[in-house]
């Protein structure tokens, strides 16, 4: 489904990814961690041939996508759906219009599009709010009108990237279980993310990277060391804003 084998991709001085080889299954859930910088946008970017790789070859569906020509590339990213953190709608179109758009720019049939969208509404249950303008929605349903828009096509792999990263807790939940449930209907999912308790909860398979190489693929937890990272940059931050307020206060102590 997804195979990259011993990719490299540099930025004049720095890595985007070193040497990385990972298969990723038809059907598969993985949850692609790391702190900011590692690599995880880099990997995204090389799938859909945002960028091309400097070394090693990548496969998504049995193509090889290392070897497109620019006039395969719409065909590769059709099998794709993307959702993003700030979900990406457009303001002055409804929500039906929103998904219909989506399926309206790969030239599907009206008849099509006016059957498939109130199901796919409906599916991610939206369907009361057709006729709303984005800004009438919470976060939570924004979100699920971006899934909706992202599946109506179908695609065999959908790449989530910080979906729950605008989201209170139950809300975050609840879009997870809809990942889950689009999951099960076959369609592969690559989520990234730096919700710690929701990957612990989900126990699927999580792929680590760090410095642009994978340091860990395995089932189940966000893991120690990548917990251990993200305490060290909330530490670093708690560590800076006392420094800041003692700072502070001894000159305010010093003016006295
Ligand atoms: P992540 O998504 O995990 O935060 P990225 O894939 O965005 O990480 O970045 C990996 C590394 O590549 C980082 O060091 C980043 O600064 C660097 N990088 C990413 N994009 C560019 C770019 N366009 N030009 C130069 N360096 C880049």
């Amino acid at each position: 489904m997804i195979e990259f084998t011993n990719v490299t991709k540099r930025y004049k001085t720095n890595i985007g990814l070193d040497d990385v080889s990972v298969r990723i299954g038809e059907g598969d859930f993985v949850f692609l961690v790391g702190p900011s910088g590692a690599g995880k946008s880099t990997f995204v970017k090389l799938m859909l041939k945002e960028i091309d790789a400097d070394k090693g070859t990548i496969t998504v569906q049995g193509q090889e996508v290392t070897k497109m020509s620019a006039r395969q590339v719409p065909g590769l990213r059709r099998n794709v759906g993307i959702v993003f953190q700030d979900f990406r709608l457009l303001p002055k179109k409804t929500v039906y219009e929103n998904v219909a758009f989506a399926m309206e720019i790969v030239h599907k049939k009206r008849k099509e599009i006016k059957k498939t969208v109130p199901q796919v509404l409906s599916m991610m249950g939206i369907a009361d709010a057709a006729n709303k303008y984005p800004d009438e929605l919470s976060a939570g349903e924004q979100q699920r009108v971006a899934i909706a828009r992202a599946v109506v096509n179908k695609p065999r792999i959908l790449i989530a990237d910080e979906p729950t990263g605008n989201l209170d807790p139950d809300t975050a939940w609840e879009i997870m279980e809809l990942l889950n449930t689009i999951n099960q209907t076959g369609t592969t999912i690559l989520m990234v993310t730096h919700a710690k308790d929701i990957v612990d909860r989900m126990n699927k398979r999580v792929i680590a990277i760090e410095n642009g190489r994978i340091v860990r693929d395995e089932q189940g937890k966000y893991g120690y060391h990548q917990a251990l990272e993200d305490a060290e940059m909330t530490f670093d931050t708690v560590e800076m804003e006392t420094r800041r307020t003692f700072k502070t206060r001894f000159q305010r102590g010093g003016e006295k």
